[in-house]
């Protein structure tokens, strides 16, 4: 499935597109929206805006550059026959909204029962800040953590819960500044058995 999802990303690009644009055009594109938005881009204190911009966003999406079936690539067998659950809580995100490049900030919860071998645990939270780095619906990213680390690690079930709050909501549009968005998916033993489900739901509350 990931290698799928991989192919799909490739293909949504046209061969022009897939070039990547210079810096120096991403530069000239800010001093526009620095002269759109009425400021001028010449002044002392914009005339180096548009590289710092560059520069973070080549921060902000550096996801794109990742391979986050790779990163789970390295696992453990000597485990003793561990079979509960694992469940990494409270990782913190940064994302970008694809609708508005706006900011996507919050947590998310991570948890699987092995199958036999399990991942370092760190390596949980880099997929999580793989797909956070590129443009981005909750819903979708959700999906994509769930089902990357249900694809490369087969184990009995998966769960994941991401709660954030979508600044394209908070900061503009309908000024709601104390929502969050709360999404999940559940594979495996998480969507099959009540119990393992409740028990991962509580330990995200
Ligand atoms: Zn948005």
């Amino acid at each position: 499935m990931s290698s799928n999802v991989r192919a799909l990303d490739r293909a949504r690009l046209s061969p022009a597109e897939a070039v990547r644009p210079e810096r120096a055009e991403v530069e000239a594109a800010i001093r526009t929206v620095i002269r759109w938005a009425g400021d001028d881009p010449g002044r002392d204190g914009l005339i180096e805006t548009p590289a710092r911009v560059a520069r973070a966003f080549e921060e902000y999406f550096a996801g794109y550059a990742q391979d986050p079936a790779e990163i789970l690539q390295k696992t453990f067998e000597e485990i003793e026959g561990y079979d509960e659950m694992i469940v990494l809580r409270g990782i913190g995100f940064e994302s970008h909204c694809e609708h508005h490049m706006a900011p996507i900030v919050g947590h998310a919860w991570v948890a699987y029962v092995p199958n036999g071998r399990v991942v370092g645990i760190s390596k949980l939270a880099r997929v999580v800040e793989v797909y956070a780095r590129r443009l981005q619906i909750q819903e979708k990213m959700t999906a994509q953590i769930a089902n990357t680390i249900n694809d490369v690690l087969k184990p009995q079930g998966v769960g994941v819960i991401v709660k954030a709050s979508h600044h394209c909501m908070t900061t503009r549009g309908v000024h709601k500044p104390d929502s969050d968005l709360v999404t999940s998916r559940m594979l495996g033993c998480f969507r099959d058995n009540p119990a393992t489900r409740q028990e991962f739901l509580a330990m995200a509350d």
